[in-house]
């Protein structure tokens, strides 16, 4: 057995191998070292191996699913080994012969089916990068709903790619795993590497060619030769680890990235669209607005949140639909009342397709189906936008397979196929026949007990039944005796003696046990063969499904965003093609939201009109004291762009909107120790891709860029920022400072405007009035807000001594250093000591050789430590 062990690990050197044996998954040697510990359950030792303890644990196979979904979280691969014979066909070769096993599956992040193991309201994509000569692609697919998608897409583009779609896995060449490694554990996806075969652009067409039965991919579009090697590593990666069986795909669609806003992976961080800053999901955009009530609803959300679109005609379509369901109040209760009982179809689908399905999976397609037959009985009369019209119409044609189900399958069905009993009565025939006669004759032997309790005299005598003995007959040992003896020992052959209990068999008994096992077996036979019949019968529907699916998912996202609007209180956005951003009563809406909750004071809204509005400025310049909402301000009106563009409605009571392609987020200097990056040097990063690539029609949120470093560099940085996105990008924006200084600048660019988040000052307090008003602030208030924030008086006190000296200082034209050193206390501190000269300075030196324009950031970075270092 440890030679078929060590054959098998070996081919899979890069997984845990669960082993099967018997009703255990077993791991021996290093993997039950990382898995006991990774799973804390108890180490034991099995036998030696070159003379030593060989280690091993196991889990029991029935709980199987949870240590897994532990083991792929902890970022293990596992390959299933099973028995692929009966221990007794094993033995009939041969004593020592070892039962058969074989690696049936490689659990991975990206190829998980399982419902336990995957979150319904979530996408689970598996992803492929390729690189061909000049040219690269990304595809991805989600292998338990079967989507699949491809698109071009250079290097520089793959972090913000990832950070959109948030796949679990990534498969790469071996050839560009050191190249990628970084961006993809970034995006936190786990990288698997293949050879480079495995990217081969012209088997994989073959390869896919094949899966689709095409004779050209140029069916489905024209992929470049990155697509197709991207694809055909997905379908390969899939092979690999579904060991040839492959999920149903969908056809390839190729995606355009010029048909959705741009959104980098710091931008969707900062407005916290799917996961909050804390990385869970509650408090982040989505988790606010997601009032789906299906599961593929919810994805559906998840995928608009992620990537809302650029394109007119698509947005107005969407908004049309969300209109109509706003309007049609009953009917939209009504709709999501029926919608609530749609089970997950395409999950059930792709488990189906794997071969993974039971019979729920079988009766969930029923159930869903039916269901959106009534559904479309509901609407279709109804005068529908496009959108839900075309929804309406894919719910509808699926009669024949929906009458084949309903007359199949009982209502509610177990989990296992091969239990059987889920086939309704009536069906098939011949099942009937032999559940007729397996039934009968558990009657029979009821009537046998009643008998035998006759002919012996013993009333506590029983017939009962186990996997070893079959059916037998069962008296207390106080009646042994008389049953061992004549003339009963001529009936009931003895059979087993245990403490307390003797069992005997009769040749009847026998006889009805042999009928009732062959017809039970004989049905259940009919049954798995029927479940096969039904689960190709739905396969070969499987398109209309996932059409019928996709349909039930939008009205699910049309109601539910109107349900939300209603509730809310939102308003219909327009969206056109000019550059307005013109919003009033603008609000943020999980801030709201959170205030709602903690029932205090109301949100306040406010006002922004950017670009063609009344001041025709293009950005707007805000300042104001911490705490005073310049944040809350800056990404409501982000979000407020981005809901518009998804097609939902907004949190304002009116917002026109001038096509976003690309939105931009940066927060000055936010902690970011964990990735190892000075916090200064990814603020300085993160601004260079905004200054680099944001256009006209971008829309850029800055919030406090250039705190990161001193004052002086942080203004001047803050201030030439500014400049460069008035005359170069000439983008919108929203820029939060609180350098005063800047507000000089609006004198001096046309299309700066300056706006501040009003404050009140009563008895040496700070009220904050949360209102965003043009013009500049007067003062920040930092010591107000310190006094707030509940800093001890002592300090306050003295804080506000020397700010009081500071500004006089200034006013009078004075020195800092002089009004500092008036200051008592603060004089006590040394003066710098003069720096000494000695020979040529190292520092220095290796500044000379230094030239910037050469650096990546990445150099610029271990050039600062090395700076550092040397100082
Ligand atoms: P800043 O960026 O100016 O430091 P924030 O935007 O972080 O301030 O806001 C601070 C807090 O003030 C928020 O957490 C929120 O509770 C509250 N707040 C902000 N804007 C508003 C508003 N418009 N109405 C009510 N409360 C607000």
């Amino acid at each position: 057995m440890m030679a078929q062990y060590l054959e098998i690990k070996d081919a899979h050197k890069d997984a845990l191998l669960f082993y099967r044996m018997g009703d255990f998954y077993e791991m021996f040697f290093d993997d039950a070292v990382a898995a006991s510990e990774a799973l804390d359950i108890a180490l034991t030792k099995r036998g030696k191996h070159a003379g030593e303890d060989i280690p091993m644990c196991g889990v029991p196979v029935h709980s199987a699913e949870g240590y897994l979904l532990t083991l792929i979280r902890k970022g293990f691969r596992v390959a299933v080994c099973e028995q692929m014979e009966d221990p007794a066909e094993a033995k009939k070769r041969g004593s020592k012969s070892v039962v058969r096993r074989e690696v049936v599956r490689l659990v991975t992040p990206g190829t998980l089916t399982e419902e336990s193991l995957l979150e319904a309201r979530r996408h689970n994509f598996l992803s492929a990068y390729a690189l061909v000569r000049d040219e690269a692609a990304l595809a991805w697919v989600d292998i338990s709903t079967g989507e699949f998608h491809v698109m071009p897409l250079p290097p520089v583009r793959l972090g913000p790619e990832l950070a959109r779609l948030m796949p679990s896995e990534v498969v790469v060449s071996e050839a560009q795993e050191a190249d990628l490694a970084e961006i993809v554990s970034e995006s936190g996806a786990s990288l698997t590497p293949l050879s480079r075969a495995v990217f081969d652009s012209t088997s994989a067409e073959k390869r896919l060619c094949a899966l689709f039965e095409v004779s050209s991919l140029d069916a489905f579009g024209q992929f470049s030769r990155a697509e197709v090697s991207a694809m055909g590593a997905v379908v390969e990666y899939l092979e690999i680890t579904q060991k040839g069986k492959l999920p149903l795909l969908r056809k390839p669609h190729r995606e355009a990235q010029a048909r959705v806003m741009q959104i980098d992976a710091a931008t969707r961080r900062n407005l916290e669209l799917t996961h909050a800053m804390n990385g869970g999901r509650a408090g982040s955009l989505l988790a606010t607005i997601d009032r789906t009530v299906t599961a593929a609803g919810a994805r559906l959300l998840e995928r608009r949140v992620s990537s809302p679109s650029r394109v007119l005609s698509v947005i107005h379509d969407r908004l049309a639909a969300v209109d109509f369901a706003v309007e049609q109040g009953r009917m939209r209760a009504e709709l999501r009342d029926e919608l609530r009982k749609v089970p997950d179809l395409d999950r059930a689908l792709s488990r189906l397709g794997l071969d993974r399905g039971g019979p729920r999976d079988l009766a969930a397609i029923r159930n869903g189906l039916d269901q959106a037959g009534q559904i479309s009985q509901h609407i279709s009369p109804l005068d529908l936008p496009a959108l839900l019209k075309d929804a309406a119409g894919a719910l509808v044609g699926h009669d024949e397979l929906l009458d084949l189900l309903d007359q199949a399958l009982i209502a509610e069905p177990p989990l296992l196929a091969r239990d059987g009993g889920f086939i309704a009565p009536g069906f098939d025939e011949e099942l009937d026949e032999m559940r007729q006669l397996r039934d009968e004759g558990r009657g029979v032997i009821a009537q046998m007990q009643a008998q035998y309790q006759q002919e012996t005299g013993i009333s506590s005598l029983k017939i009962k039944h186990n996997n070893v003995l079959g059916y037998f007959v069962e008296v207390t040992a106080t009646h042994a005796d008389k049953m061992l003896s004549e003339p009963l020992s001529n009936t009931f052959k003895h059979r087993q003696t245990t403490a307390n209990q003797v069992r005997f068999t009769t040749v009847p008994l026998s006889e009805m046990e042999t009928k009732i096992l062959n017809a039970g077996g004989r049905a259940l036979e009919i049954e798995k063969r029927l479940f096969e019949t039904l689960r190709q019968a739905i396969l070969t529907h499987a398109d209309q499904i996932s059409v019928a699916s996709r349909a039930l998912a939008e009205l699910d996202l049309a109601t539910s965003l109107a349900d939300l609007a209603r509730s809310e209180d939102w308003a219909r956005p327009t969206v056109d093609d000019s550059r307005r951003l013109h919003i009033e009563g603008g609000r943020h809406p999980v801030v709201e939201q959170a205030l709602k909750k903690q029932g205090g004071a109301p949100f306040i809204a406010n006002d922004c009109d950017l670009a063609e509005g009344s001041d025709g400025a293009d950005i707007w310049l805000l300042t104001g004291p911490n705490m005073a909402g310049k944040s809350t301000f800056l990404r409501q009106n982000a979000l407020i762009a981005l809901l518009a563009q998804m097609g939902s409605y907004v949190p304002a009571r009116k917002a026109e909107i001038g096509l976003v392609s690309q939105l931009f987020s940066r927060v000055g200097a936010s902690d970011d120790l964990a990735r190892g990056r000075s916090t200064f040097m990814v603020e300085m990063v993160e601004t260079a891709v905004i200054l680099n690539q944001a256009d006209d029609r971008a829309l850029v949120i800055l919030d406090e860029i250039g705190r990161g470093t001193a004052t002086y560099d942080g203004l001047s940085i803050a201030w030439a920022t500014l400049e460069h996105l008035h005359d170069v990008n000439r983008c919108r924006a929203l820029f939060a400072t609180h350098y005063h200084e800047l507000t000089n600048l609006a004198a001096k660019l046309d299309g700066v405007e300056n706006a501040t988040v009003a404050v009140k000052e009563f008895e040496g307090e700070v009220i904050f009035l949360h209102e965003v008003r043009k013009g500049a602030a007067d003062r920040s208030y930092g010591v107000q807000v310190a006094k707030l924030a509940g800093l001890p008086d002592a300090v306050v006190e003295r804080a506000r001594v020397v700010l009081d000296a500071l500004e006089k200082g200034e006013r009078e034209g004075g020195k800092k250093q002089a009004v500092i050193d008036d200051l008592p206390l603060f004089s006590a501190a040394p003066a710098p000591a003069p720096a000494t000269q000695k020979g040529p300075d190292p520092l220095e030196q290796r500044l000379d050789g230094i030239i910037p324009d050469e650096l990546t950031p990445r150099e610029a970075l271990n050039l600062i430590y090395e700076l550092k270092a040397l100082k």
